[in-house]
């Protein structure tokens, strides 16, 4: 009962917020005879007007959220004139007049919602328009689609629109180097995949110089399938990674002596629990405990001290981790050995998964226990979810078929309400009850029949599968019918779109997984423009167009149609083109009534999926725009979800019902019997993707720390008053605490201690230039405070305050980086390890965000102090190796340095122009720390060797690579390029040991 009676507030609720944008609809439509009178260049002249009409609303504010106030009301101000110069437009460059419906699924984008409109209402179309509204404010509007092909599409088809306004577009796909991108970025408008946008965003904050990045910030982004993008593809963030250089010989050293231990027995009593032997084994908690015989054991057998000391924390882990190798992991169960490869067993399934491995060093541990090569572990070295990633946008907004029953989702995880926007035309689809069979055999021989019984009447089947195997069973029976029929299992967007546009055809049988083709519109009696392409390349009627050239440019010039077919770019004449196209229109018109009369297109579902939302999906593609068309359903018991799901109520139902074979039971109940199962699914798979967020929400705010903090140097924010100031202020108080306490007499100080603490950070000398006999605690701080900060300012007047501000930048950079990327290891380690905090009686969320917050606390201290010494330390010398110790000295230098790397100094940063060249090498002074100026030499190698390839890419040699991008799961070899753009290779660059 409270279903029905949500349903009715829910559809209330949602028709007053459409109802509430109809007068603005009227607005828009009350422009249109005056928009309609301009010439085309008069339309194009709105965008500069509006453009104008914003700058004078939002002049002269500078507090920033004042002026995003300012720039939204001014937006909206202008909205239905704005709208109806779009879709003027829109009738002009492509022949669409946006539909009243679709005016509205564009104000609720421009309004920050989920427009929920039906498959074939013209999504890509409606999104025009608050793309030119939101565009017209200059910061960049994002159009994120599921895939590189429909990023192209989409581009080039509303591309006409926005260039005929004056705005420009860009496309950003997989293969585009770094320059390409940043030009896509510097367009009004940008198309692109999620996963191209989030790991640019990521690759962007591992860049050096500002000039790198390629995104210039995060103001409106459209989703376009949200419900995919948002909540299909959240459960996997994105991660860019690349192996380390830890070394694998401990492992081997360990597993030897596995073999020498005995395995013992627990025996629990009420009083104690007695353990014997080396180690026991609980199999049920997939846990070993070694014995204190066992350490003693295995200290002398690796003749090594005392276990438990810090420096042997490591081989005690390695220990454990092989002891559970030889006992819990047993070949052929839970592993097999193949091809010198250890592959995981799925538990559940019993399938192979190649590439994937065991953490924490196990998966090594079973390596050396099976005699085969040890590979290395892999580590981040950036990473987000895509609902952080999103979440980055200031208005976020997306439109799908299918959000209402992920509803909930979208308003807890990102504020995202949703309004269903009504269709263009009465929905005439016919949507049969589900029958349900008792063994799959029976159903898909009746699915077989009923295609054929379809097929006889020329009436156009599209079945959607749950996998490419399934498909493929259901087109041997087929064939073993003489049904005639394609089966789609193409890899690539573009093919798949192409099979999926044809599915409305007079008598065509699609056999599809289904999400195959999503985004494609099918149309009954066949899609004229697809055909059309087709025969223009095949006839050689169109030219290729290069990959640079489309880059660059994502339309045609005058005259010129462009298109993709297959992947490629083509390029025909107007005329060639209207004349093909023209012809096979006309045919597909014809078409069209006969397949509408054979009753359109029918949807057959071979299965309901997990999710309601993916079988609305696969119904939504029959029925378009007031098409007529039917969907239904064949189930059977044996489907996966009835299995894992109702397992115990099917068989309950199976004896009751006593199904006779091949008979089909149409229930009510049994449709609403899944529907439960649906829904628990996917609340189980809402947990699992909450879980991954809070995970992730926890390192979300370091990771803006981090990453505010490197924006900062990269912007050339001046770090001196808070390295003075803040750092060198916190490091003294600490140092004075530890070693000259407030409530300690001055006679108990530890002096000599405190001076050789400070000399450890900020070189010897000290305790000569300061006496702390006759001084307070106050004064003795302020008199090092003092020392300290003249120290650094006779470093800034012999390299320049820009020399000096350089090497700020530079060092904190280099610094960061290379802690952050060890944080990100430990983190890693921490999330694999707090998964057993469960049985301490501890909620492992909050032991997690516990030790994590200490950890990057402890991280951000040890960033002042590493940030302190090296730059405390470092010392400049001159060419002919000694040190340059006075501004006179420097003085006399300058001249001298080589005018050819001073030109590649003057090209490397506004601020570098000014330090000569003796200035970039920084000596390892000693008992400085290794690793930052370790990292600090490689900063210097990577800036000229990308200083080197720029210089060479300007004189046109090819042989200079781009940056090669990287996807989710992809990873980056020791040998590849660096993702973070600098040219160099991997491994010299974040690859490099710190
Ligand atoms: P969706 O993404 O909503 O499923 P598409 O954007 O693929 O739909 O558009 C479906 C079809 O409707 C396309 O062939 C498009 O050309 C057509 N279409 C959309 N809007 C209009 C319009 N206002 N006038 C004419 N045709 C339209």
């Amino acid at each position: 009962m409270i279903n029905t009676v949500l349903a009715k507030v829910f559809g209330t609720s949602n028709e007053r917020a459409v109802k509430k944008l109809l007068p603005v609809v009227e607005q828009i439509n009350a422009f249109e005879p005056s928009v309609a009178a301009l010439s085309d260049e008069a339309l194009r002249a709105k965008t500069v007007e509006f453009r104008e009409r914003i700058a004078v609303k939002t002049n002269g504010i500078e507090d920033a959220d004042a002026l995003r106030a300012a720039e939204m009301a001014a937006l909206d101000e202008l909205l239905p004139e704005a709208f109806a110069v779009v879709r003027e437009a829109g009738k002009r460059a492509v022949g669409m007049r946006h539909f009243d419906v679709q005016l509205i699924g564009g104000m609720v984008l421009h309004s920050g919602k989920i427009s929920e409109m039906k498959t074939g209402e013209g999504k890509t179309l409606v999104a025009t328009l608050p793309c030119y509204l939101n565009a017209l404010a200059g910061r960049g509007v994002h159009v994120v689609t599921v895939n590189d092909y429909l990023a192209k599409r989409d581009a080039e088809w509303m591309g006409k629109i926005y260039e005929f306004l004056g705005l420009t577009v860009g496309v950003i796909v997989h293969d585009l180097d770094d320059r390409q991108r940043r030009e896509a970025y510097a367009a009004d408008i940008t198309y692109g995949t999620n996963n191209e946008f989030g790991f640019d965003y990521l690759r962007d904050n591992m860049k050096f110089e500002l000039t790198d990045l390629v995104q210039r910030g995060h103001y409106y982004s459209i989703v376009d399938e949200v419900d995919s993008i948002l909540i299909d593809e959240a459960r996997t963030p994105l991660i860019i990674s690349g192996p380390t250089d830890q070394t694998t010989d401990k492992y081997a050293r360990v597993n030897v002596i596995i073999p020498e231990l005995e395995r013992g027995e627990l025996t629990e009593t009420i009083e104690q629990k007695i353990y014997t032997g080396d180690y026991v084994v609980d199999e049920k908690h997939k846990a070993i405990t070694v014995t204190d015989e066992g350490w003693e054991k295995i200290e002398k057998l690796l003749g090594i001290g005392n276990i438990a000391d810090p420096e042997n924390w490591d081989l005690k882990h390695h220990v454990e981790t092989a002891v559970k190798a030889h006992t819990l992991y047993r070949r052929d169960v839970e592993y097999v050995v193949k091809d010198g490869e250890v592959i995981i067993v799925d538990e559940f399934t019993g399938r192979l998964m190649p590439g994937r491995r065991w953490s924490d060093g196990l998966h090594q541990s079973i390596e050396a226990k099976e005699g085969v090569a040890i590979r290395k572990e892999d580590q981040t070295l950036a990473t987000i979810t895509f609902q952080n990633y999103f979440r980055l946008y200031k208005k976020l907004s997306g439109m799908t078929g299918t959000a209402e029953t992920e509803a909930a989702e979208f308003d807890k995880i990102y504020k995202l309400e949703i309004v269903v926007i009504p269709t263009n035309r009465p929905m005439l689809r016919l949507e049969h009850q589900d029958v349900v069979y008792r063994t799959a055999k029976e159903k898909y021989f009746a699915v077989a029949d009923e295609i054929q019984r379809l097929h006889d009447n020329h009436q156009p089947v599209l079945v959607g599968t749950t996998s490419i195997e399934k498909s493929e069973l259901l087109s041997q029976i087929l064939q073993k019918k003489g049904v005639r029929h394609v089966v789609l299992n193409a890899k690539f967007h573009e093919r798949e779109a192409e099979i999926v546009a044809q599915a409305g055809r007079l008598g065509m049988v699609t056999i599809a997984t289904n999400m195959a083709g999503r985004g494609t519109d099918i149309l009954l009696g066949g899609n004229a423009e697809f055909m059309a392409r087709q025969e223009l390349v095949k006839k050689n009627l169109a030219r290729a167009v290069s990959a640079a050239e489309g880059a660059i440019s994502p339309t045609a010039g005058p005259g010129m149609t462009r298109f993709y077919y297959q992947g490629q770019e083509f390029e025909t004449s107007h005329q060639q083109w209207d004349s093909v196209f023209s012809d096979f229109a006309a045919r597909a018109v014809e078409e069209r009534a006969k397949v509408a009369e054979a009753g359109g297109l029918f949807i057959i579902g071979t299965e309901r999926h997990e999710s309601r939302r993916v079988d609305n999906q696969l119904r939504g593609r029959a029925g378009r725009q007031g098409d007529p068309g039917a969907s239904k359903f064949y189930l059977s018991l044996e489907d996966d979800l009835m299995r894992i799901f109702a397992r115990e109520w099917v068989s309950t139902l199976l004896q009751r019902l006593g199904m006779e074979e091949g008979v089909p039971i149409e229930s009510n109940m049994i449709t609403r019997r899944i529907e439960a199962a649906q829904k628990a699914v996917e609340t189980q798979n809402f947990e699992s993707r909450k879980h991954v967020l809070e995970y992730d929400d926890v390192m979300n705010k370091q990771r803006e720390a981090v990453y505010g903090l490197r924006r900062g140097l990269l912007e050339g924010v001046d770090q001196k008053e808070l390295i003075l100031d803040d750092y060198l202020t916190t490091a003294l108080s600490s140092a004075l605490d530890a070693n000259a306490p407030a409530d300690v007499h001055p006679d108990q100080w530890k002096t000599t201690e405190l001076f050789a603490a400070l000399g450890d950070v900020f070189g010897p000398g000290l305790d000569r230039e300061i006496d702390a006999s006759q001084l307070n605690r106050h004064e003795l701080g302020e008199a090092i405070y003092e020392k300290l900060r003249g120290r650094y300012e006779f470093k800034e007047q012999i390299l320049s305050p820009q020399g000096m501000r350089y090497h700020e930048r530079v060092i904190m950079l280099s610094v960061l980086d290379s802690l952050w990327k060890d944080h990100l290891l430990a983190m890693d380690h921490l999330k694999e390890g707090i998964g057993l905090r469960g049985y301490a009686q501890q909620d492992p969320l909050v032991a997690y965000k516990k030790e994590s917050f200490e950890m990057f606390e402890a991280m951000m201290l040890r960033f002042q102090e590493d940030t302190l010494r090296t730059l405390f330390r470092m010392q400049i010398i001159g060419p002919d190796g000694t040190p340059i110790e006075t501004p006179e000295q420097m003085a006399a230098l300058r001249p001298a340095a080589s005018p050819e790397l001073e030109a590649v100094e003057v090209s490397s940063g506004e601020n570098a122009a000014q330090i000569p060249q003796t200035m970039r090498e920084i000596p390892i002074p000693t008992r400085a720390p290794q690793t930052t100026i370790d990292e600090l030499e490689r900063e210097f190698q990577r800036r000229k060797e990308r200083e080197l390839n720029a210089a060479r890419q300007a004189g046109g040699d090819a042989s200079a690579e781009p940056a090669a991008p990287r996807r989710a799961g992809e990873k980056v070899g020791r040998n590849d390029l660096c993702p973070c753009g600098s040219g160099k290779k991997y491994k010299k660059c974040h690859g490099a040991e710190a």
